[in-house]
């Protein structure tokens, strides 16, 4: 899952960043609303955090932005503490949760998780396929009862197939989401990479649609 962090204070950024990379997800930064406004065009992510006071362009204008152009992903606001009409402006242009600052970054991250699952339809952040559970909250899998020993990047790959079970994702959307910024995006090295997962989580539960790519889904209940 592809999250663009939105914040100017470099440090608080940094800090975010860290912790959503240690909880399974790849992360961009933007630093001012310019920035931001032209990621959140440009690229296509799983969540947004933002902070609304911004140089430039402030945050709520880069959230009416993107609505207004139809970018759906689910936005986090980060606003100041005791600004409750901040707080109601960011979620009548958009929003889909807040966080007071201070914050704690364990609550950063449990509204994350929220807001992407509502994203998805999912309503719990146990995700369950078959025999297989992803546990978003932990950022493990465990297949019938016994934890897998994930890389980061297959946890990644399986995260976000697990978000979007039951559809194929093509595999240049799959690399954008699973890979950080830099990185070699062949997709001969996603397909390694399948074979990897697929070695621990058992043959069935990864398909090959042709033409469309990898999908999630729990053969026993497949029509
Ligand atoms: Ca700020």
């Amino acid at each position: 899952m592809r999250v663009l962090i939105v914040e100017d204070n470099t440090a608080i950024a940094r800090d975010i960043g860290e912790h959503l990379q240690q909880a399974g997800y790849v992360v961009d930064y933007a630093f001012d609303g310019e920035e931001a406004d032209f990621k959140g065009f440009t690229e296509d992510y799983d969540a947004a955090i933002l902070d609304l006071g911004l140089p430039k362009l402030d945050g709520l204008t880069v959230l009416r932005n993107w609505r207004e152009a139809g970018r759906a992903f689910p936005v986090l606001v980060l606003t100041a503490r005791g600004g409750w009409r901040e707080r109601v402006e960011g979620m009548d242009a958009g929003g889909d949760d807040y966080v007071v600052k201070p914050f704690e970054m364990e609550e950063v991250l449990a509204r994350l998780r929220a807001i992407i699952r509502r994203s998805r339809g999912l309503a719990a952040p146990v995700i369950r396929i078959g025999p297989l559970e992803l546990d978003t909250r932990a950022a493990r899998a465990i297949l019938d009862g016994r934890a897998l020993d994930l890389t980061p990047l297959e946890y990644r790959l399986l995260s976000y197939l697990a978000h979007h079970q039951g559809r194929a994702a093509p595999r240049m959307e799959l690399m954008e989401h699973i890979y950080e910024g830099d990185t070699d995006r062949n997709p001969n090295t996603l397909d390694v990479l399948v074979g990897r997962l697929r070695r621990k989580i058992g043959p069935g539960l990864i398909q090959t649609r042709r033409g469309h790519g990898y999908m999630l889904a729990n053969p026993e209940t497949e029509a």
